[in-house]
């Protein structure tokens, strides 16, 4: 079976966490620091503060906006779930806003008409390592007075501009699950240039301590979202070579593209004048396929592939909140028929030939 993913670790990174196991300081030790301010400087943010994954990362952004019960805020139906459920774990409303067709970002002519006197941020994904028309979008909230919230878990390193993604908006979060282009296991990172949000996330991460030796004074209902100095230690180890890690998934994308370019049933990934920092292989088929069943049969060829990705909104814990199909046709038609290959760094050219030739002959398969 060839996966979907798979993270890249070398001998490096298994040093660099045993060192941390055989030291005993295994949380909030001299790595936590050392990670948050290695990946400061590589986005270029004034503050980075690490937690235990990104979804919570996005829960610490959410909250520390001040987005409160009832609340709007306006973000994009294709993504992972959890760049909308941080909006909900705040009792706030996720108000969905139509994608483009070919970048599969916010599309920002769908936003205004969606801003209510309710409205309090926007929270743009950079889906697929795709920078979102960040331009766009924070002239809007601008001119309507909104909080911009980045969800860049995929687009470590991705430039929008020649500028990097999560630097625009007022806090910006990453993420390192082992599917993502660096990993420490499970993590989080959240970015931003103010000081009081760096403050407020920081105390709300470990249990909403105050900035002082008092382990037993809080002075927030905070939470336990700290990141390990284990995981730690993995991430700074990662965050080393990640130069490597993004260009070799480049070169794992530019294989594909000359092995399924000239393929008419077949749109590949987007390309914009902005640097996609590369996290997943998504194509989009022709409508006269059905997708599910191409799943299937390049599943029965030993090939993992995954719907990428369902809507939002038509989740069952959506469609449960009231959201309904119909109302967002540009995302529901994408979701329909887009998929993930399996796309990780150093995927061998062999490996990348054997899924490209599976993909050529269940297409010649179904389309006798
Ligand atoms: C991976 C991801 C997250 C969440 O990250 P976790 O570390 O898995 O919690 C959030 N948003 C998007 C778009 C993601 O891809």
């Amino acid at each position: 079976m060839i996966p979907l993913s798979r993270p890249y670790i070398d001998d490096e990174d298994i040093h660099a966490v045993t060192a941390i196991l055989r030291s005993g300081a295994l949380s909030l030790g001299s790595k936590l620091p050392e990670f948050e301010q290695a990946f400061a400087k590589y986005i270029g943010s004034r503050h980075a503060i690490a937690v235990a994954n990104g979804t919570c990362g996005l829960h610490l952004a959410v909250k520390s906006l001040g987005v409160k019960p009832r609340d709007e805020v306006i973000t994009t139906p294709f993504s992972f779930v959890a760049s909308s459920n941080c909006i909900l774990y705040e009792q706030a409303k996720p108000v969905f806003a139509d994608i483009d067709p070919t970048t599969f970002n916010l599309d920002p002519s769908k936003i205004e008409a969606k801003i209510t006197k309710k409205t309090k941020a926007i929270l743009p994904v950079h889906i697929f390592g795709l920078p979102a028309d960040m331009d766009s979008i924070m002239e809007l909230a601008e001119k309507h007075d909104l909080k911009v919230i980045e969800d860049a878990a995929e687009a470590l390193g991705a430039e929008y501009n020649g500028r990097k993604a999560g630097t625009f908006g007022l806090a910006s979060v990453f993420a390192f699950y082992p599917n993502k282009q660096m990993t420490t296991g499970e993590g989080g990172m959240i970015c931003t240039d103010d000081e009081q949000t760096a403050k407020l996330c920081r105390s709300l991460r470990n249990q909403g301590r105050a900035d002082t030796d008092e382990w037993l004074s809080h002075e927030y209902v905070g939470y336990n979202y700290r990141l390990s100095d284990i995981a730690c230690a993995l991430g700074l180890s990662q965050l080393k070579k990640i130069g490597f890690l993004l260009s070799e998934r480049e070169k794992v994308a530019q294989l594909y593209a000359k092995e399924l370019g000239d393929i008419p049933q077949i749109t590949l990934p987007a390309k914009t004048t902005h640097k996609r920092s590369w996290f997943v292989y998504v194509i989009k088929l022709d409508k006269s396929i059905d997708r599910n069943n191409f799943i299937l049969r390049l599943k029965e060829k030993g090939i993992q592939t995954r719907p990428y990705l369902p809507a939002i909104h038509l989740q069952p814990a959506y469609q449960k909140l009231g959201y309904k199909a119909g109302t967002l046709p540009v995302c529901e038609a994408v979701s329909g028929s887009t998929l993930a290959l399996p796309f990780y760094t150093c995927m061998s050219r062999e490996d990348v030939k054997v899924v490209s030739d599976a993909v050529k002959e269940v297409l010649a398969s179904l389309n006798p």
